[in-house]
């Protein structure tokens, strides 16, 4: 088991004794974090690209500073590719409103998949409406993974852009991107990866992944809310038109017309996330530190420990690919004849944090036959205790709802 139990003293909230098994809604903040988004709130906070005065221009340096480390830790060689955002949500909004819009026609397909989190799907259905693209979905196979024999019979010319999820926040699935891209590429579609979950948990490096738009939150990746990324390779980024108008985005303005200022702050209207940036700054240096790849290995092996122990369950249903690979530390659950609120009601009573409902998957629930589910998400400062407590808790669910 790769051992990185050392590094719970950092997260200040598992002193609670807190079995947190929800990081896939909102990852904890170690003190890393809080302490550097709180000494720059104290000692060099003012706005950015707006002042003369040297503090602003500080804290300018920081805000661009975060831009270059997000830059640097997904692989892309180009600062000016990564979009600051409020998060993964109004990245992937952008997307669909700032390059769909611009560039789909009636009759134009959009392809997507049926795991999609309604951030990647509802805004291409609004899409879709407004501009007379069709709509198509690729399904999973038995096992919950992209049926890739179908996505290629759909992947036909006519297809402008593919908007797939990089990892399920309910399956815990990670389609191959690269594979995707390289078909979509083929028929000159262009491809948005939602990396929500991808990015906290398996990192991504953008030159190689192939695709023209990736989108992630800071919040569940060890920073704070209200900070996200829409990374775009800049050809793609180039045929976007700005999504929101207002300061600092424009080159000039008349009282009838704007032009509009260089990528990327064409797409950052407003005043920006700075002590967020400074925070998920600190978020990717703490990552780094740890290693991704360590961080991802982490994860798989307490998905196969608790896919292991949680088979015992009596009446336990476990939603997703039966193995580990290319599988994310996700595990959805139901229990017969119970609701996944009661199960994590009793859960909580044993300190055990997970969540429960349609995780904003309402399609993929009907797929898998179910209203709801509960989820247990692992991260970095999970160890095999919080696995123990969770199929104690769920025992116990058992035994109060008569489950055998
Ligand atoms: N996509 C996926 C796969 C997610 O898991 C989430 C959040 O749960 C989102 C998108 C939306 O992220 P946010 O709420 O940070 O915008």
């Amino acid at each position: 088991m790769t051992d990185l139990a050392h590094l719970r003293a950092d997260f200040p909230i598992l002193d609670s004794g807190v079995h947190f098994l929800d990081s896939s809604a909102s990852s904890q903040k170690p003190a890393p974090v809080l302490e550097a988004m709180d000494r720059f709130a104290r000692t060099s906070y003012a706005n950015v690209h707006r002042g003369a005065y040297r503090l602003s221009l500080a804290a300018t340096d920081a805000y661009e500073a975060a831009r270059r480390r997000v830059a640097d830790f997904i692989g892309a060689a180009n600062p000016s590719e990564v979009v600051f955002t409020r998060g993964t949500t109004t990245s992937l909004n952008m997307v669909a409103f700032g390059w769909g819009i611009e560039n789909l026609l009636p009759g134009d397909r959009i392809l997507t998949t049926v795991m999609e989190h309604h951030a990647n799907l509802v805004p291409w259905q609004m899409v879709a409406k407004r501009t007379g693209a069709v709509l198509d979905h690729v399904p999973l196979t038995d096992d919950c993974r992209l049926d890739m024999r179908v996505l290629g019979e759909k992947m036909v010319p006519g297809v402008r852009i593919v908007a797939v999820s990089g990892m399920s926040n309910v399956l815990g699935t990670i389609p191959d991107v690269p594979a995707i891209s390289s078909l979509a590429h083929a028929v000159g579609a262009r491809v948005v990866v939602d990396a929500a979950q991808l990015v906290p948990h398996a990192g991504v490096d953008v030159s190689t992944l192939g695709s023209d738009f990736v989108a992630f939150s800071s919040h569940k990746m060890l920073g704070p809310t209200g900070i996200g990324v829409l990374w775009g390779r800049m050809e793609a980024l180039e045929e976007m038109e700005p999504f929101e108008g207002g300061g600092e985005m424009i080159s000039d303005v008349t009282l009838h017309d704007a032009t509009w200022a260089p990528i990327p702050h064409r797409f950052e209207a407003g005043t920006p996330p700075i002590i967020e940036a400074v925070g998920l700054h600190a978020a990717i240096d703490y990552l780094d530190s740890v290693g991704m790849d360590k961080i991802y290995a982490h994860d798989q092996e307490l998905t196969a420990v608790a896919l292991e122990r949680l088979s015992d369950v009596p009446g336990l249903v476990l939603h997703g690919p039966a193995g580990i690979e290319a599988r994310g530390g996700v595990v959805s659950m139901t229990m017969e004849g119970t609701h996944a609120h009661d199960l994590a009601t009793i859960l909580d009573e044993g300190d055990v944090a997970v969540r429960s409902g349609h995780h904003c998957a309402k399609p993929l629930m009907r797929e898998l036959g179910v209203t709801a589910t509960a989820r247990a998400s692992f991260y970095l400062y999970n160890t095999e205790d919080d696995i123990d407590a969770l199929v104690a808790g769920l025992r116990r669910a058992g035994e109060i709802f008569g489950v055998r």
